[in-house]
């Protein structure tokens, strides 16, 4: 070991770096994770189709292809280990128009080239009975694809991290990174802050190249490429039986649009596949949201416009531009002529699914040049449960609330999360600071009226409980502060004086 701080920064905390600083924390490393944002998981990584890939849509050979089929295998352990909800559903890639049909023949044979299990090509009258409902001429079916929560298992690595010794600086934003001769890395940050590091993994996922660049390599470019989503009210949950996907297009820059159930009860339609010039511009745009409809009307003809509750849109780090559409392998390199920088550039779909497997690469490379020595104390379990509190049988409920009545309190009457969960949420170690946070981890406002009635209950038990101040309430990032302080009115009908939070932006107080 050197004499510097830690061994290893990990630069951001998405679902690739936490992923990593969790089987770095297999092993006796001193290990910090550098994040820009407020909490993990803030950037693509809560931004997507939560779809775990089977592996058939790379080319064999590439790391897309290895990394996927074994980060798809290895995903069952790690999510019973971390308890995060994933349920292998399969999928159908179908194709409608006799022209597609060569091309499910082509992804097959790359299936099995890959190593994909049980891959099979099943006629019409199979679709519907996987998909009833669904017109198909033929489709490619694999067994082995499902679906994740991608927040899910983004908080699951870092808390598990953080157990076994991580030390995470949310709010840290990396802005200059430069060579100790001969010993390893200095990081400096808009904070301020100052720390030294033998080994950088730039897990930074949109700004890797940036950071890649200002360390001295050459060669790296990011080009964001957006895709958009419409959710759909949990009212239609069940009636997706399956993934269902189109044949790919070749040159897409994604995998086209489709429908997807989400472990939570949802289905995402989308996303749709745009180049775009800033790498978090997160914005959904009215013309793409009606071609989503379009689109999902396909597939789902029964849905009202009542069913959309809510759009969002993830930024994929494409390193082909969009001249040049299609997609390239992932960059994970260690820098040449650089000793201790390891880069990974490019990590797009399927980058969720492949994350083990890109962790466990990335201690091999660590491990050539640093000798790795076991934490005997290292716990892969995290603490918890995958099932939530309301989905529990009446009986084992009632005893919880006989024990903590916080349990008997329900704050979010959509997706029936208590008390007792918000207050876990943001007394958990790596606890959530913000209103996103907080719904990442419990779900409050996630639901169909999204917020209306959790919000102010959530506001109220923070400041009482946990001593919150109104003005210390964000959305998500240190910019989006949710109120402006404390207000005393007096109300027209009673005369009586009422002390309210005023909302920051002149709506409604509570
Ligand atoms: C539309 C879409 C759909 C997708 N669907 C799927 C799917 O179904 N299945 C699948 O397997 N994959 C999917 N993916 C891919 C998957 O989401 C990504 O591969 C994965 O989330 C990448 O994770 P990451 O950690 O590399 O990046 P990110 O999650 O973006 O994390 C990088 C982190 O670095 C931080 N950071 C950046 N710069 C700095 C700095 N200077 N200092 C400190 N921190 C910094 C950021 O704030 C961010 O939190 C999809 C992607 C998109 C966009």
């Amino acid at each position: 070991m050197s004499n510097l701080a830690y061994d290893v920064a990990v630069i951001g905390a998405g679902v690739i770096g936490c992923a990593i600083a969790r089987e770095l924390s297999r092993y006796r490393l001193r290990i910090v994770v550098l994040e820009k944002e407020l909490d993990v998981g803030f950037g693509t990584s809560s931004r997507n189709s939560g779809v775990l890939h089977a592996g058939f849509n790379y080319t064999p050979g590439s790391l897309r292809a290895r990394l996927c089929v074994r980060g798809n295998a290895m995903m069952e352990a790690v999510c019973r280990d971390l308890k995060v909800r994933m349920n292998r559903i399969g999928k159908l890639t179908v194709a409608m128009d006799p022209e597609d049909v060569p091309t499910l023949y082509h992804l097959l044979e790359q299936g099995k080239e890959n190593g994909v299990p049980d891959l099979e090509l099943v006629g019409s009258d199979r679709i519907k009975q996987l998909q009833p409902g669904l017109d198909g001429i033929l489709a490619l079916y694999t067994p082995s694809s499902g679906i994740i929560s991608p927040y899910g298992l983004t908080i699951a690595y870092a808390e598990n991290a953080l157990d076994n010794g991580v030390e995470f600086r949310l709010g840290t934003h990396l802005d200059s990174i430069t060579r100790i001769d001969g010993q390893g890395w200095s990081i400096g940050t808009k904070e301020g802050a100052r720390l030294a590091s033998t080994f950088v993994v730039n897990a930074a996922g949109l700004f890797s190249a940036e950071i890649a660049t200002m360390a001295g390599c050459t060669g790296y470019a990011i080009f964001p490429c957006r895709g958009e989503y419409h959710v759909l009210d949990k009212r239609l949950d069940g009636i997706l039986k399956t993934l269902v996907y189109p044949v790919p297009k070749k040159d897409d820059p994604g995998l086209g649009i489709h429908v997807t159930p989400t472990v939570d009860g949802n289905i995402l339609v989308g996303p749709s596949a745009e180049y775009c010039s800033l790498p978090e511009d997160n914005a959904c745009n009215r013309d793409v949201m009606d071609r989503l409809r379009q689109e999902a009307s396909r597939y789902l003809p029964g849905i009202k416009v009542s069913d959309y509750i809510r759009s969002f849109a993830g930024v994929r780090p494409k390193q082909t531009p969009p001249q040049v559409g299609g997609n390239k392998d992932f960059t994970i390199a260690e820098a040449e002529g650089l000793p201790g920088l390891v880069n990974l550039v490019g990590i797009e779909s399927p980058g969720l699914t492949s994350s083990p497997a890109i962790a466990e690469m990335v201690a091999v490379m660590i491990g050539r040049q640093l000798k790795l020595k076991k934490n005997h104390h290292f716990n892969p379990e995290r603490r918890g449960s995958a099932v939530r509190f309301c989905e529990l049988p009446l009986h084992v409920r009632t005893g919880m609330i006989a024990k903590a009545p916080n349990h008997g309190e329900v704050v979010c009457r959509c997706e029936g999360v208590t008390k007792h969960e918000i207050l876990e949420a943001v007394d958990n170690p790596l606890g959530a600071r913000t209103i996103a946070g907080i719904k990442y981890r419990t779900r409050a406002g996630m639901g169909r009226c999204q917020g209306g009635f959790c919000l102010p209950r959530i506001v109220r038990i923070l400041t009482e409980e946990r001593g919150w101040q109104p003005e210390s309430f964000l959305e998500r990032s240190k910019q989006s502060v949710l109120f402006s302080g404390r207000v005393r009115e007096t109300s027209p009908q009673s005369g009586l004086e009422h002390n309210r939070i005023r909302v920051a932006n002149g709506g409604m107080p509570e």
